[in-house]
């Protein structure tokens, strides 16, 4: 076992499964105990599960959510324009009109559910003081040098 391991599992057998914790995340709720919701507001995490009382403002998803959502819309909805287009000759104005609707639709209802994923494996891999250990702090690390 290397030192990653114990310090990640601290001796244990993780408990935490990543599969279920992200699989709960995206279904919005607490990927601790799967019953609490996991969102306050549309894409802010609720501080502390309603439910089992777990701390959930550890997280730190940033940017991945969104990322994550550009990447999967963008094969979506880029290979269904190019077999529209191949298929059928339309202005751009009429790809315009179908495309930017289909995008801003699947983009707001994809966001949601990633970030409670990205919460989820965050959670799952104790990371961010999700474990036991406290958050570590870069600040520190750059007044050391
Ligand atoms: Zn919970």
């Amino acid at each position: 076992m290397t030192e990653t391991e114990v310090y990640q599992n601290n001796g244990q057998k993780n408990e935490r499964p990543t599969k279920l914790a992200m699989k709960r995340g995206f279904a919005s709720r607490c990927p601790s105990c799967g019953e609490g919701k996991l969102f306050d507001k549309f894409v802010k995490v609720t501080p502390q599960c309603s439910n089992c009382h777990e701390e959930l403002h550890h997280h730190r998803a940033d940017d991945l959510p969104a990322y994550l959502v550009i990447l999967i819309i963008g094969h979506i909805v880029v290979a269904a324009f190019m077999m529209t287009d191949m298929v059928f000759k339309l202005a751009n104005w009429q790809h315009l009109l179908i495309w930017i609707p289909i995008t801003t639709v699947l983009t707001l209802a994809l966001l949601q559910p990633v970030k409670g994923a990205v919460v989820g494996l965050q959670w799952a891999l104790r990371m961010h003081g999700f474990g036991d250990q406290p958050d570590y702090d870069d600040s520190v690390a750059l007044k050391e040098h």
